[in-house]
C-alpha cells in the first residue's frame, strides 16, 4: 500500500469491550480527523497485543479517508530514512517533504534502543513537525522509560514535550488480544 500500512484494521473492527478505559467516542472523534487539521498528536501506550498498531491504522486509513497524506513506518524505518538522507546531505529537504504529510504514524517506539545519533535524527523529525503536522506515535513503554529508548534522558524529555504538549495520549491495558482464546491468559493467578 501506498501509506505502507503493515495490515488493513478499522476503527470500526476495534472491540471497545476489551478495552474498557477507552472510549469509543474518543476514537469516533479522532477519526473525523480534526486532530491532524490542528497539527496535534496521538499517542497509544500498552503492552504488546493491546491493539497499538491497529488503532494507528485505523487512524491512518480515517485521515487518508479525510483527504490527509499519510505514512506509516516503525520507529527503526524512521531513523532508517533519516540516517540515509542524513548521509546524502539531504535531512532538512526529507524532513520539508516530510512535513506536506499531514499524518506520519510512528509505530513501536521503545522496542529497540536507539544510539545518540539515531535519537537525534528522530527528535529531528518530532522537532520539525512540532505545531506543523501530525504524529500518532506507539510504545509499550511509558515515557518515563523513554530515556532509556534515546540514551538521553535530556533529549527524551525534550522529545516528550513537544509530543505531548497538542496531544491525546490513550494508554491501552490488560492481556494481549492475540492471546484472547488460549490458555495463556486464562491461567488462575
Ligand atoms: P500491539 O500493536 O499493541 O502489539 P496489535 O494492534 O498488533 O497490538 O493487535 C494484535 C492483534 O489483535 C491484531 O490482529 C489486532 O487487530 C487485534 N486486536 C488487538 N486488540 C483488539 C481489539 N480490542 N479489538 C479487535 N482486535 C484487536
Ligand atoms: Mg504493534
Amino acid at each position: 500500500r501506498a501509506a505502507g500500512f503493515p495490515a488493513r484494521k478499522a476503527i470500526e473492527e476495534f472491540n471497545f469491550d476489551h478495552q474498557p478505559a477507552l472510549k469509543r467516542d474518543t476514537l469516533a472523534h479522532l477519526g473525523t480527523a480534526q486532530f491532524i487539521s490542528k497539527a496535534q498528536n496521538v499517542v497509544l501506550l500498552g503492552p504488546p497485543g493491546t491493539g497499538k498498531t491497529h488503532l494507528s491504522i485505523g487512524l491512518g486509513i480515517a485521515a487518508a479517508h479525510h483527504g490527509h497524506r499519510v505514512l506509516f513506518a516503525t520507529a527503526v524505518e524512521w531513523v532508517t530514512r533519516l540516517q540515509t538522507a542524513h548521509q546524502h546531505g539531504r535531512l532538512a529537504a526529507e524532513l520539508a517533504k516530510l512535513r506536506r504529510y499531514g499524518l506520519l504514524i510512528v509505530d513501536e517506539v521503545g522496542y529497540i534502543p536507539f544510539e545518540q545519533d539515531a535519537a537525534n535524527l528522530f527528535f529531528q523529525l518530532v522537532s520539525s513537525r512540532y505545531e506543523h503536522a501530525s504524529l500518532v506515535l506507539t510504545s509499550n513503554l511509558p515515557f518515563s522509560r523513554w530515556g532509556d529508548v534515546f540514551s538521553d534522558h535530556v533529549v527524551a524529555a525534550a522529545m516528550i514535550d513537544r509530543i505531548v504538549h497538542h496531544a491525546d495520549v490513550l494508554t491501552l491495558k490488560g492481556n494481549s488480544y492475540r492471546l484472547r482464546n488460549t490458555e495463556i491468559d486464562t491461567l488462575p493467578s
